[in-house]
């Protein structure tokens, strides 16, 4: 890793997921001779794409080799396992770089807000999907799955993967990257229902037609709908673009609603028009109960009539929060940092699910870094900072022991060397194991 301190412009990303990969290029493009050092607190870059996208979806994580292109650029930089707001200020990059720029995600959970939510058994998307996915601050988690039913809440294609890691049988997660902590206890589970329950109807469900037919082709699990929630047709009120995306999805749920429940030996069941009422239990989750719901005019609203699913765990997937990284203002959603198109304050922006929420695929990303990479060049006053030079001995004071990309490559290489069958990589979960492989 050089430190030069070279005459273009400094640039510190905070994040290495897909919005601080994208706003690398993007800067890269808008500011010739510049460098840029993307700072990541893990030793293992590309954030959700390693740690939320599902691990049977290899193809999706392909996106890693376009940014391990970025990484190996000479002006780009990781300094992995580094942590801004524990080993390092925004104040202090600051002083070191031209700009800094926020690409930290949006890491949290939102809260499932009911009696009963914080019961052992109820888990956040965040934490379930970093645990099946041996993120370093879920590793640990080990999820009640001693019941035969779980119950799933949301509607969008972070509840459809937790279902389908949740009903696919182990030859089918054998090609996966699935952690291994993970496909033991699931081997352990004795999971036969998965329910996916949403609050508004099948229509309204932000579910992918890709995603929603991958439920009808699983070897042990059918995905069951109830005919009397799914309507005949799409309503004539809707663009063509949402009539064609909606219509395919509604051939999805009336094929589930025909599906024979006994086909197969568990069942994915989707649930509508039910919001969570309180999850019920003696000192851990056994049951939740919801409240009945219809929509009128884009609002939910409730009927009295309720439905009680029997559980042993409860998985929300309902959104996500972002952290006030250095104290910074979070908007009223709570899901991103308050900004205008990417600005915070001079010298100081943001990107990603950081600065829109948690919306959009993995290039949307991209499009939005672009904006704010534009808007950096706009703005740019050049002064004589020092970038790296001036950050690594700072961190070598406070005894960080800093990562790069070739200490990635040492890592990624031992867990494809243990990778077993037609495993992928066998994924470490801990900083330690993977600091361990590099000698630390
Ligand atoms: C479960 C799940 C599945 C998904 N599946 C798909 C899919 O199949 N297809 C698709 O198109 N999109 C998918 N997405 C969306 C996609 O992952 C996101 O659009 C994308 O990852 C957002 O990128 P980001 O860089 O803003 O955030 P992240 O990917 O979260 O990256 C943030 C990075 O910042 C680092 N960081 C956090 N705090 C600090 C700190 N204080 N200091 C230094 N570093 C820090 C994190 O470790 C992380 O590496 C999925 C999302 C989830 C949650």
């Amino acid at each position: 890793m050089t430190t030069g301190h070279g005459p273009g412009p400094k640039f510190a990303i905070v994040g290495a997921g897909p919005a601080g990969f994208y706003a690398a290029e993007a800067l890269d493009i808008e500011c010739p001779g510049a460098e840029i050092d993307i700072i990541e607190r893990l030793p293992t870059p590309f954030g959700l794409i390693r740690a939320g996208v599902a691990p049977d979806h290899q193809t999706t994580k392909t996106i890693q080799d376009a940014f391990e292109q970025i990484a190996q650029r000479p002006n780009v930089r990781i300094v992995g396992n580094v942590e801004v707001d524990r080993d390092v200020t925004i104040a202090e990059l600051a002083q070191f770089y031209d700009a800094v720029v926020l690409a930290s995600g949006a890491p949290d959970d939102a809260p499932l807000d009911v009696p009963g939510g914080d019961l052992p058994g109820v888990y956040g998307a965040a934490e379930f999907v970093g645990w099946y996915n041996a993120h370093p601050d879920h590793a640990g988690l080990e999820p009640l799955l001693d019941r035969d039913s779980v119950v799933v809440i949301g509607n969008g294609n972070v509840a459809i993967d937790i279902a389908r890691i949740l009903s696919k049988s182990a030859a089918e997660l054998a090609t996966s990257d699935i952690a291994a902590h993970a496909s033991e206890r699931l081997a352990q589970a004795r999971i036969s229902d998965v329910h996916i329950v949403g609050r508004r109807g099948p229509l309204e469900a932000k579910f992918t037609t890709v995603e929603l037919r991958e439920l009808g082709e699983l070897e042990e699990a059918v995905a069951v709908a109830e005919s009397h929630q799914i309507p005949d047709a799409v309503g004539s009120d809707l663009s063509p673009r949402d009539r064609r995306v909606k219509g395919k999805n509604l051939e999805c749920f009336k094929s589930f609603a025909q599906a024979d429940p006994s086909a197969k030996a568990r069942r994915i069941r989707f649930q509508f028009n039910a919001r969570p009422l309180n999850v019920l239990g003696n000192g851990r989750v056994e049951a939740i109960c919801f409240e009945r719901t219809r929509v009128e005019n884009g609002q939910v609203t409730g009927t009295g009539e309720t439905l009680e699913i029997a559980c042993g765990a409860v998985i929300s997937a309902i959104g996500y929060r972002a952290r006030p990284l250095g104290g910074l203002a979070v908007s009223a959603t709570g899901d991103r940092l308050t900004n205008t198109d990417g600005r915070i304050a001079p010298g100081l922006y943001v990107v990603g699910w950081l600065r829109r929420g948690p919306s959009g695929k993995i290039g949307t990303n991209r499009t939005d870094a672009e904006e704010v990479a534009a808007l950096i060049r706009s703005e740019l006053v050049v002064g004589d900072k020092p970038g790296l030079a001036g950050l690594k001995p700072l961190l070598a004071s406070r005894n960080v022991r800093t990562t790069d990309y070739v200490d990635w490559k040492k890592i990624e290489a031992a867990e494809i060397a243990a990778a077993l069958g037609g495993e992928p990589r066998r994924k470490f979960a801990t900083m330690h194991e993977m600091l361990a492989v590099l000698g630390a």
